[in-house]
């Protein structure tokens, strides 16, 4: 198969042709130079790298209906808010069920990889990893202890399985639970991350000390706070819908300005489907509601490439021959491509690279 468009990837947005050869590039030059086809299909399009979603608690998909009234504190919070009611409340297979459907949707929207937040310790982990057992999509899974103070067992037994740990807040947790957690995460190579500034302006100081490796939200971070962040070389995982359902927004544009490192994900299962293409186009529209907004390159880049740099994957965000992670194609008008891919792009517009290849429907 032959795509003559553009690629849009980590080297940005250019005029391109790409080569399929059974859903793997085989040969990418610029537009214009690829030649008469070879009995070959052609298609115009954009070539992106396959996107991550990089912040889901796809545990959370048990429920999905419309959020009661209330702050977020009570639907979210540890270890009585609601969701964590109604997950004490759903069964194992439950859980399992609800989570493979979401993850077949993300699969059926091209997402190559999820970083979950897994509540409910090893168990959880171990249910998440039984649920994403027949999915494509890899499953990044960042458990949660459950005892407090923590228990250091447990904490090495739920580190056996998970990829690391994914922490509610530093407001929520004490400082020694911090602490703990991040150095048996890092004795053992795995990740620390936590929630930062979501309802209320957390300090820095307290939020990068011990040192994460990815926060989640800063909606109500500074523009000082912000350098403070980037200074210290973390990446940001921003959910625009999550925080909006709750009347705020992460200052996106101040994000691009400062040149944090910045990843989307779409948050909670239980508010919204975890499509990261819904995510995209609600984070640029959103944005353009500030005097000085967030481009779309900027956005097209936290679901499509920084993500893989987080994951120390920088080679499955370029399209060229051998990428580790096959690249998507979708049916879009060439030009301009950042915002085609950010304000068009759904999985209907998705062409299959792979003769035969059949995608998971899904009605989550
Ligand atoms: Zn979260």
């Amino acid at each position: 198969m032959l795509v003559v468009g553009s690629i849009l990837d980590t080297e940005g947005a250019r005029p391109a042709y790409v080569r399929f050869r059974k859903g793997v590039v085989v040969e990418v030059g610029s537009r214009g130079t690829e030649g008469p086809a070879r009995r070959e299909r052609v298609v115009h399009g954009i070539v992106v790298p396959a996107p991550v979603n990089s912040h889901t608690h796809l545990g959370d998909s048990v429920s999905v209906r419309e959020p009661p009234p209330g702050p977020v504190s009570m639907l979210i919070q540890p270890p009585h808010g609601y969701k964590f009611r109604l997950l004490a409340d759903s069964s194992p297979a439950e859980k399992v069920g609800a989570i493979r459907r979401a993850l077949a949707r993300m699969e059926a929207e091209g997402i190559a990889a999820t970083v979950d937040f897994r509540e409910e310790g090893r168990a959880g982990v171990e249910l998440l990893r039984e649920a994403a057992r027949p999915t494509r999509v890899r499953v990044l899974a960042l458990g949660r202890p459950v005892s407090r103070p923590v228990d250091r067992s447990e904490l090495d037994r739920l580190l056996e399985v998970a990829d690391g740990v994914g922490l509610s807040s530093a407001r929520d947790e004490t400082d020694e639970t911090r602490w703990t957690v991040a150095r048996a995460c890092r004795a053992r190579g795995k990740r620390f991350a936590l929630h930062a500034s979501e309802a209320v302006r957390e300090k820095p100081e307290h939020y990068l000390d011990p040192h994460p490796d990815l926060l989640v939200h800063l909606a109500k971070a500074t523009p000082d706070d912000l350098v403070t962040v980037r200074d210290e070389r973390v990446s940001v995982a921003v959910c625009p819908r999550s925080n909006a359902l709750f009347a705020r927004q992460p200052d996106l544009g101040a994000m691009e300005r400062v040149g944090l490192s910045v990843l989307l994900g779409t948050d909670n299962a239980m508010f919204h489907a975890p499509s990261i293409w819904r995510e995209m186009e609600f984070a640029y529209v959103a944005s353009r509601l500030r005097k000085r907004p967030a481009s779309a390159s900027f956005l097209a880049r936290s679901a499509l490439v920084e993500p893989w740099n987080w994951l120390g994957e920088p080679e499955s965000a370029l399209v060229a021959p051998e990428m580790p992670v096959a690249p998507l194609v979708l049916r879009l008008p060439p030009d301009d491509p950042a915002y085609q891919v950010v304000t068009r792009a759904t999985e209907h517009l998705m062409v299959r690279t792979r003769p035969g290849s059949r995608r998971t429907r899904s009605a989550r």
